[in-house]
């Protein structure tokens, strides 16, 4: 399998950047991958003389993995890194070979401080946007530090070991052989399920904030970027910096970028943030708030922060449907995210539920891999873009179900069939199938503010034009609201207004 001339292009500038030798060793055997494995890293050999290739045999085969010279580093890859696994690839041999991560220095610091073995294994398909992140983050762990290893594992090229380990929805990641967690990590996300993050005292510790943001989303990232401008003591408290945007890959209608991706786009929020003295407390989920003197925000790990005005823009998440089986098979068949997962259940038969614009896409995307695609919609009409439904329609492998309820997602180890009611003759129809992509819209991540403030019955915080909720001084923006629409754009403007709001409300309490 030769590289195709725009890929080689890419890894040629990029092996310029090489600092120090490299070896790749290499376990193979005699099937296709394993020769499509041996190609690849004598292909990358033969673009630069700092690369050297040897045979070797490592834990699975084909696999390679990527060392210093007379050190091993850790690093595997097994299957071919490719797709959106190539920068993971390439971050690989630039680290190997010497360069330093685009990391802050705390973060090296930390993961250098760790102590004992830590194995990880991660199972990624390569058209999941959400691994590389993942794949990346433990590489880089593995560099650092000679008691971590990190194996990236192609689960379309390990059938057998994915069917195993019951892995259905990637990133799956493995520490010492025992199921780690899922879904995209940051490498700092990582670090704190590993137990490195502040603990509670330090945060308590900290002087009272004029403005204090919860949500680390488009609007929370404007919020705090807005009230920092103002020169006041800003800080902001985010469970995931970044927000829903980590989780899309195509953005075309953030105005002025052309075209983005989600991560990028995050990542670029975040530099903007640091670019100002903002007190950035990732990775910390608020519990709840209370107004005293001053707002008291208490966050899970028990910690209090202290801050003149709060802003909440704790944006939404997936809807569940509440159905049996939905919780019990989350990651063993229930799925919501058909890009990451959509893969896995190549050759099988699935159900999306939903019908208004992200089912349809997901089932028109899905078709495309899968045998069968089922979709369950609720009303006795598809809610979709009439585009949408054509080219849903024309595709011989997918069956629309109108006016249908969901009864029950069932299974045994993983799912195997999902039962719905038809709301016109109440009959009760069994399909069997070993997907079910949830496509049903979001819920803001309003519950922790039970009580405190006037939501309407969505669960979104009421607010006016200048952001101000019904308690004096707790401002809030963006999906977590009752604003009409939910975008990046719409959740920007509306951190603004809320932070000016807030400022307004500073100068004149
Ligand atoms: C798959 C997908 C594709 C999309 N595509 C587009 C698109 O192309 N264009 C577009 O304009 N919009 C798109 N959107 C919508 C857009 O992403 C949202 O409107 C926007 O992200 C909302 O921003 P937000 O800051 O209000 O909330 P969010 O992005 O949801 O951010 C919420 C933040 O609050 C944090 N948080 C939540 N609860 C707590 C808590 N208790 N304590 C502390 N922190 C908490 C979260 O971790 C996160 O940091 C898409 C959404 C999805 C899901």
């Amino acid at each position: 399998m030769a590289l195709e001339k725009d890929i080689k292009d890419q890894l040629n500038q990029y092996l310029q950047l090489l600092e120090g030798d490299i070896v790749l060793k290499v376990s193979a055997g005699s099937d296709q991958t394993s020769s499509e494995t041996i190609d690849l890293v004598n292909e990358i050999a033969s673009m630069s003389d700092k690369i050297s290739v040897r045979e070797a045999t490592l834990a699975r085969t084909p696999s390679f993995s990527v060392n210093r010279v007379g050190e091993d580093t850790g690093v595997t890859f097994a299957g071919i890194p490719l797709g959106h696994e190539f920068t993971s690839l390439v971050l690989a041999l630039l680290q190997v070979s010497g360069r330093a991560p685009k990391v802050d220095q705390s973060v090296i610091d930390q993961v250098k401080k760790i102590e004992g073995e830590y194995h990880f294994e991660t199972y990624v398909s390569l058209s999941c946007h959400n691994c590389p992140d993942v794949v990346q983050a433990l590489n880089m762990m593995s560099v650092l530090n000679p008691g971590i290893t990190h194996t990236m594992i192609d689960g379309a090229a390990f059938k057998d070991e994915v069917e195993s380990k019951n892995v259905m929805s990637v990133p799956a990641v493995y520490l010492n052989g025992e199921f780690f967690g899922g879904g995209r990590m940051t490498v700092e996300e990582i670090l704190a399920k590993l137990g490195t993050g502040p603990d509670a005292s330090e945060l308590s510790n900290k002087d009272p904030f004029d403005v204090l943001v919860v949500g680390g989303g488009p609007a929370g990232a404007s919020a705090a970027i807005y009230a920092a401008r103002k020169g006041i003591r800003t800080g902001i408290v985010a469970e995931r910096f970044g927000g829903q945007v980590m989780d899309t890959m195509a953005i075309e209608n953030f105005i002025s970028v052309k075209q983005t991706e989600g991560p990028k786009l995050a990542a670029s929020l975040e530099e903007h943030v640091k670019e100002y003295d903002i007190d950035i407390m990732n990775l910390q989920r608020a519990k709840g708030i209370e107004k005293k003197d001053l707002f008291e925000l208490e966050l899970e790990n028990g910690a209090v922060l202290k801050s003149k005005t709060v802003i909440v823009s704790t944006g939404a998440r997936w809807r569940n449907v509440n159905v049996p089986g939905e919780q019990e098979f989350k990651n063993k068949g229930v799925a919501y995210c058909p890009h990451c997962d959509g893969p896995l259940f190549e050759g099988k038969d699935v159900a999306v539920i939903g019908g208004g614009n992200s089912g349809i896409e997901a089932a028109i995307d899905l078709a495309g891999i899968v045998k069968h695609v089922t979709v369950l919609e609720f009303m006795p009409e598809l809610k979709a873009d009439e585009v949408l439904q054509k080219r849903l329609y024309s595709l011989p492998n997918v069956t629309v179900h109108k006016n249908v309820q969901t009864k029950e997602i069932t299974g045994d180890e993983s799912v195997n069939g999902i039962s719905f009611i038809d709301r016109e003759t109440e009959e009760v129809k069994h399909v069997e199938l070993q997907g079910v992509f949830v496509q049903i819209g979001l819920v803001p991540n309003t519950d922790w503010l039970d009580g405190v403030v006037e939501r309407n019955r969505m669960g979104e915080i009421i607010v006016d034009k200048h952001g101000s909720t019904t308690v004096p001084g707790l401002f809030a923006a963006g999906d977590c609201t009752d604003s009409a629409y939910n975008q990046i754009i719409i959740s920007m403007g509306s951190g603004a207004t809320a932070s000016l709001g807030a400022f307004d409300y500073l100068i004149r309490n």
